[in-house]
């Protein structure tokens, strides 16, 4: 009568299948007119910032802000880096 080790079960693989995507709240309608990834567009007024925080991304520095929408509470980042017309506003994943 061997016992065996519960903590073997753990460590199969279908003990980490548990993450589950939920699935994105609609954007609000000024959210939803928010230009994404394109340098310098405009939010709108419902966001809310929060922190910000300066990333490296190689050709300098760019800096992230963290907004959340009053309305519909998605969570948005902005990155304003000089050095890439095609970053700006997007939706962070909740
Ligand atoms: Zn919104």
């Amino acid at each position: 009568m061997t016992q065996v080790p519960l903590a073997a079960d753990a460590t199969s693989p279908e003990a980490k299948v548990a993450k589950v995507t939920q699935p994105q709240a609609p954007l609000c309608e000024p959210c939803s007119g928010i230009q994404q990834n394109w340098r310098r567009a405009p939010g709108h007024a419902e966001l809310v910032q929060g922190s910000n925080r300066k990333v490296d991304r190689g050709q300098g520095q760019a800096t992230l802000t963290q907004y959340v929408c009053d309305r519909c509470g998605t969570a948005w980042v902005y990155e304003n880096n000089k050095a890439d017309q095609h970053v700006g506003w997007s939706v962070v994943s909740r």
